[in-house]
């Protein structure tokens, strides 16, 4: 399947929309010195279009662990649940930061399943997170 191109001004347009970070675990551009992935939100290979609708910001982590998922487990019903939409829900609906700012933990059933299916709290982001926090760089407010 060939990919289909971002227009430079479809690219600005949603990285301005993203505020240059991901759509999931929030890492933004300005801390880890990289450009975001663009992601699509219905994956191409399930017939999701390269649309400004379909499109969103996400760190490489996030993209490769989301691969062409749609939705996953709620960890807490067992059911099948879609996963978050960055685009068109609440971050803070979905998800709240631990105490010590270190995890994320989902409080629906999107956040749930995307916590699980995307490893928002794997080993190497949380001990980054302890770091960033003991600076005073971690959690983004919003
Ligand atoms: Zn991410």
């Amino acid at each position: 399947m060939s990919r289909a191109k971002i227009s430079a001004a479809l690219a600005e347009e949603v990285r301005k929309q993203a505020q240059f970070r991901c759509g999931y675990c929030l890492i933004g551009e300005h801390l880890i010195g990289i450009r975001m992935e663009f992601e699509h939100l219905s994956p191409l290979a399930k017939g999701g279009q390269t649309i400004e609708e379909n499109l969103w910001l996400s760190c490489r982590n996030c993209n490769g662990f989301k691969h062409t998922q749609t939705e996953s487990l709620d960890p807490e019903t067992g059911q099948l649940t879609p996963l978050f939409n960055p685009r068109t829900q609440h971050w803070f609906e979905h998800f709240r930061w631990s105490d010590d700012h270190t995890k994320i933990i989902g409080v629906s059933p999107e956040g749930r399943a995307t916590v699980l299916a995307l490893k928002l709290n794997h080993p190497m982001i949380v001990v980054t997170r302890k770091l960033w926090v003991s600076v005073g760089w971690w959690p983004p407010v919003d």
